[in-house]
C-alpha cells in the first residue's frame, strides 16, 4: 500500500503518513455506502435531523483539536482554522434544521391529485481541494446527508487529516456505518473512481478548472449529476468616491487571507485613476502590517503556502513583474511567501491567471464602464467586491459584474445562509443557502387518479 507524507507547511517537517485507499477498497466503500443508503433514506426526518445535530455537537466539542490539525497540516492561521471547524458545525446544524421541512408540492390537475417528492440520489462522491479542507467538505456532505444520501469523501492528498477526523466524529455521534466515509488518496485513483463508478450518483467537485473540466466530461458518460466549484480571478473595484481608508484597510485581507489560496481571493485590484496615488499611499502600510507569521500564533493573519512546489509557482509570477511593495514573511524552512503588490497591466500572466498566492495585481480604470469591462475580462466568474458610496453605482456594478458572489464595501463572500458558486468557468451549480439540499435530490412527480 502506498502512503503520503503529510508535511507541516510552516516548517517543512513531516507530521505523519497517511495510507492511500487502493481502488478495491474504494469500490468496497461505495458498496457499503450503497447498502447504507437504503436504511439512511428511511430514517425518520426527526431522527435524521437529531443525528446530524449530534454530529454538529461532536464537531463543536472537537474544535480545538480540528483547528490544531489544520494549523499543523495546512498552515492555516489558528483564527481561521477555528472558524473553519465552527463552519462545519454550523453547516451541519443549518441543514439538520431543514430536514423536517423538506416538503414537496401538491399541484392542481384535472382527474386526480398531483404531488411531488424530493427523492435522494443515492451515494454522493465529494472531492475536496487542499485550500479549505474542512468547510468545503462540509458544504458537500452536510446537505447531501440531510437530503437522505450517503457520502463518500475524498480529501486532497496533502490535507486529509481533518477530513479523517470528521469521519470518526460522525461515527462517534451515531451515524450508521457507511453513511459517511472518508477515503484518503489520489485524485487519479479515488476521485476518478467516484466519476466512473455507476453507483455514485452525483459528484461534488471543488478544485481547479482544469480538473473540473475533465470530471464534467467523465460524468457525461453516465449523465451523472454534478456540482463544480472551480477557480476564480476576482476583482476588488475601488471607485474614487469610496471611503478610501476603509477600502485600503480591507484590501489585504480580501486578497491575502489563507495566503491567497482562496478561490474568492480579490487578487485583481482595480482602482479609479483619479484615486490611484492616494489609494496606494494608504495600501502600502496596510500590506506591510499584514501579519504573515507562525500560523499557531493568535495574531497571525496569514501563514505559509501549502507546498514548496506551490510556493515556486507563485514566485514565478512575481519574478520579472514590477513590484510596488511587499510585506514581510519568515525566512528559513517552511513554504513562505510575503504579501506582494504588483503594478500590473491587462494581458499579463499575473493579471489573467489564478496565482492562488498572496499576490495583488493593481490596474487603473477610467470610469464605471471601464471597471466593468476589466472585471469581466476573464473566463472565471466567482466573486468580487466594489467600494463606493454611491448606492446606484453599487447596484449597477453588482448587476454588471459576471460573478456569482459580489460584496459592496466588504470582501465577505461566504455565508452559509446564502448561495455560493460561479458564473462562466468558475463553476456549475450552487452550494450553501436554503436550496442546497435540492441539489442532492431528484424531483419525482406522482399523479393519483381520483377516477
Ligand atoms: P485540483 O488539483 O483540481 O484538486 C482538487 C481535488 O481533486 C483534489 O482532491 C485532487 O486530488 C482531486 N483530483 C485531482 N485530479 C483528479 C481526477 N483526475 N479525478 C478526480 N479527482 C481529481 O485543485 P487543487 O490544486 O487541489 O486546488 C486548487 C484549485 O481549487 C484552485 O484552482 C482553486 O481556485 C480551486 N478552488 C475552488 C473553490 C470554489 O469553491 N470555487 C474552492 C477552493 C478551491 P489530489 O489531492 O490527489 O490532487
Ligand atoms: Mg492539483
Amino acid at each position: 500500500m502506498s502512503s503520503t507524507e503529510i508535511l507541516n507547511p510552516a516548517t517543512g517537517e513531516t507530521i505523519t503518513q497517511v495510507e492511500q485507499t487502493p481502488l478495491e477498497d474504494v469500490d468496497a466503500a461505495i458498496a457499503r455506502a450503497k447498502r447504507a443508503f437504503e436504511s439512511w433514506r428511511a430514517v425518520d426526518p426527526a431522527d435524521r435531523a437529531r443525528l446530524l445535530r449530534r454530529f454538529a455537537d461532536a464537531v463543536e466539542a472537537d474544535i480545538p483539536h480540528l483547528a490544531d490539525l489544520e494549523v499543523r497540516s495546512a498552515g492555516h492561521t489558528i483564527g481561521n482554522a477555528t472558524w473553519e471547524a465552527g463552519n462545519v458545525r454550523d453547516v451541519l446544524t443549518y441543514y439538520a434544521g431543514g430536514i423536517e421541512r423538506q416538503s414537496g408540492r401538491q399541484i392542481p390537475v384535472p382527474g386526480g391529485v398531483n404531488i411531488t417528492f424530493h427523492e435522494p440520489l443515492g451515494v454522493v462522491g465529494v472531492i475536496v481541494p487542499w485550500n479549505f479542507p474542512m468547510p468545503i467538505a462540509g458544504w458537500g456532505f452536510a446537505p447531501a446527508l440531510a437530503a437522505g444520501n450517503t457520502v463518500v469523501l475524498k480529501p486532497a492528498e496533502v490535507t486529509p487529516l481533518t477530513a479523517l477526523r470528521l469521519g470518526e466524529l460522525a461515527l462517534e455521534a451515531g451515524l450508521p456505518e457507511g453513511v459517511f466515509t472518508v477515503l484518503p488518496g489520489k485524485g487519479s485513483v479515488v476521485g476518478d473512481r467516484f466519476v466512473t463508478h455507476p453507483d455514485v450518483r452525483k459528484v461534488v467537485f471543488t478544485g481547479s478548472t482544469e480538473v473540473g473540466k475533465r470530471i464534467m466530461a467523465g460524468c457525461s458518460e453516465q449523465v451523472k449529476r454534478l456540482t463544480l466549484e472551480l477557480g476564480g480571478k476576482n476583482s476588488n473595484i475601488v471607485f474614487g468616491d469610496a471611503d478610501l481608508e476603509a477600502a485600503a484597510a480591507a484590501a489585504p485581507g480580501g486578497a491575502f487571507d489563507n495566503a491567497g489560496q482562496d478561490c474568492c481571493s480579490r487578487a485583481r485590484l482595480l482602482v479609479e485613476s483619479s484615486a490611484m496615488d492616494r489609494f496606494l499611499e494608504l495600501l502600502e502600510p496596510a500590506v506591510k502590517a499584514f501579519a504573515c507569521k507562525d500560523p499557531s500564533s493568535a495574531d497571525a493573519e496569514m501563514g505559509p503556502l501549502i507546498t514548496a512546489a506551490h510556493r515556486d509557482k507563485v514566485a514565478g509570477y512575481v519574478d520579472g513583474a514590477s513590484v510596488l511593495f511587499q510585506g514581510a514573511a519568515p525566512s528559513g524552512s517552511g513554504f513562505w511567501f510575503p504579501p506582494t503588490v504588483l503594478d500590473s497591466r491587462e494581458g499579463t500572466a499575473d493579471f489573467d491567471e489564478e496565482i492562488f498566492g498572496p499576490v495583488i495585481s493593481v490596474v487603473p480604470f477610467e470610469d464605471e464602464a471601464d471597471a466593468i469591462r476589466i472585471a469581466n475580462s476573464t473566463e472565471y466568474g466567482l466573486s468580487g467586491s466594489l467600494w463606493t458610496r454611491d448606492v446606484g453605482r453599487a447596484l449597477r456594478v453588482s448587476r454588471a459584474v459576471e460573478a456569482g458572489n459580489l460584496s459592496v464595501n466588504s470582501h465577505a463572500s461566504v455565508r452559509y445562509w446564502t448561495p455560493f458558486g460561479g458564473f462562466k468557468q468558475s463553476g456549475y451549480g450552487r452550494e450553501l443557502g436554503p436550496d442546497a439540499p435540492d441539489a442532492f435530490t431528484e424531483t419525482k412527480n406522482v399523479f393519483i387518479s381520483s377516477e
